[in-house]
């Protein structure tokens, strides 16, 4: 059977018959992969708690006629805290559930597995307030659905203070377009928005929490669930626990 090598993040993973379970994984080559892992519910399996979700591996993997197998992993990063710490694993959730829904099989998407890997580690280290925002931004931006932030999307004209953002619409409305759609929001959620999207995430991963971060991120998933015509789930699970 022809084998081949390939770096991922483990997205989610689903038991199948009595020992076996399927790990779905965002990776670097092949975008989002199905592999069998075989006797991995076995006490005794070699593959032990390496390909849990978030889990950061190198696989060797066989070719199969409908699903590909696992037949080794090395961990490049385990993102321990990601899944044990209950603030953590709640982003990473939101995070990993994201991901699976853009992601396409068969089909690499470098950036896309970069962004993940990264916002991955960047969350075991520190979980800053706008890394769930800049992570749904960013990734809508890498899918090619960025929202306009600058210029009104009715009249052209510059919004620099008062913004309504329309999700429909595809970005920011000026006061005077204002009835035509949308919702009122802090400007400066608007400025943080295109900080994450302007080249400046490492500004926008300092910003304390508040208003301005809470409005970025629910943007952000209403945008993304808008344009992917998919819930994140997760997200419920978040708001319980945040
Ligand atoms: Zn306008």
């Amino acid at each position: 059977m022809p084998l081949y090598i390939e770096r991922g993040v483990v997205l989610r993973t689903h038991p199948l018959g009595e020992t076996d379970r399927i790990i779905t994984l965002m990776t670097a080559g092949r975008g989002r992969l199905r592999a069998v892992a075989k006797g991995i519910r076995r006490t005794s399996s070699k593959f032990g708690s390496r390909l849990e979700p978030g889990s950061h591996v190198t696989l060797q993997c066989w070719e199969g006629r409908s699903l590909d197998g696992i037949n080794q992993v090395e961990v490049i990063e385990p993102h321990r805290r990601c899944r044990e710490d209950l603030a953590r694993l709640t982003v990473a959730s939101v995070m990993l559930e994201a991901v699976h829904h853009v992601a396409l099989d068969d089909e690499a998407n470098m950036a896309l597995y970069r962004l993940l890997a990264r916002a991955m580690g960047a969350l075991e280290t520190t979980i800053a307030p706008a890394l769930l925002a800049g992570f749904l931004w960013k990734l809508q931006s890498l899918e090619g659905f960025a929202p306009g932030l600058y210029d009104c999307i009715e009249c052209g004209s510059e919004v620099d203070d008062t913004a309504w953002f329309d999700i429909p619409g595809g970005g920011v409305r000026c006061y005077a377009c204002r009835t035509r759609g949308g919702q009122p929001v802090e400007y400066d959620a608007i400025l943080l928005i295109r900080a994450i999207l302007g080249g400046q995430l490492g500004v926008a991963l300092n910003v304390a929490a508040g208003p301005a971060v809470s409005t970025a991120e629910s943007l952000a998933v209403g945008h993304f669930e808008f344009h992917t015509e998919k819930r994140l789930r997760s997200m419920s699970v978040a708001g319980e626990v945040m």
